[in-house]
């Protein structure tokens, strides 16, 4: 059987819908070897409803390692997904440094004081080029930071379906350049199916790119509901295939394996 894992889901300590206890049967039912939790970490911005409150960190933390001794059948992994900010590396080092995790998402949410994936009138009377070069810049930074194990939705900016209006080919290389200079993995996030973009994070005309820059890679579904736990998982990994993938990295301690799929 196809080994698979999903590290990015969200449950109700933050946005997700149901608790955490909800989600095991969906995964083995999926077909998972691996879950992973993953809740919104957001400081330096005033708390939203979309967020963990970071006081509620630890107790978070001990409900999934709890988890992971309750459930036999498929293997749990305690994850987090960090809102990364430009200029405040040390200060997130310190908190993430607090808490025993076995991966750590470091995703872009913010450009400046508003998100890019609440609704779609953040990019009205934007200029789409230069957006696409800021988030992606603002990601580039976030590999760098040594912060993190996983890039989040590397391009989550396509999230309502906006495109460059010159090749953006050249920006994914470099993007894949950083994250393999820094040894960080990307995520195939199969969450944007769901959105107005209709389709995975990255773009998949790119994935042979982060294929020919030797960028390791993980499928993960962005679930907020037990429902979307490994969601569009198959044809995830045959298009990783495709791109010329054929093994994925797994963590445990936040220790990075590479295993066959
Ligand atoms: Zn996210
Ligand atoms: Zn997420």
């Amino acid at each position: 059987m196809l080994y698979k894992t999903d590290y990015h889901i969200h449950t109700c300590f933050s946005d997700g819908k149901a608790p955490p206890e909800d989600y095991i049967a969906s995964a083995v039912a999926a077909g998972l070897s691996e879950i992973g939790f993953s809740e919104h970490l957001s400081l330096f911005r005033e708390n939203q409803d979309w967020v963990m409150n970071p006081d509620k960190t630890s107790e978070y933390i001990a409900h999934i390692d709890s988890l992971k001794k309750k459930v036999r059948n498929i293997s749990v992994r305690t994850g987090l997904e960090v809102d990364f900010f430009p200029g405040k590396e040390k200060e997130l080092e310190l908190y993430l440094n607090q808490f025993d995790l076995d991966y750590r998402i470091g995703s872009v949410h913010y450009l400046g004081e508003k998100t890019v994936d609440l609704g779609p009138e953040f990019y009205e009377g934007k200029n789409i080029d230069t957006l696409f070069e800021s988030y992606m810049g603002y990601v580039m930074a976030a590999a760098s930071s040594g912060l993190f194990d996983i890039i989040g939705h590397c391009d989550l900016i396509r999230i309502f379906g906006h495109t460059p209006s010159v090749n953006p080919e050249p920006l994914y290389r470099k993007l894949a350049r950083t994250m393999k200079k820094h040894d960080v993995v990307f995520e195939l996030n199969t969450n944007g199916r769901n959105k107005a973009v209709g389709d995975f994070y990255p773009d998949r005309r790119f994935l042979n790119v982060f294929s020919e820059e030797y960028v390791p890679v993980c499928v993960n579904s962005d679930a907020h509901m037990p429902s979307r736990v490994g969601q569009y998982f198959d044809e995830a990994y045959n298009l990783l295939r495709s791109a010329g993938y054929t093994e994925m990295a797994v963590f445990t301690g936040r220790k990075r394996k590479m295993r066959p799929f």
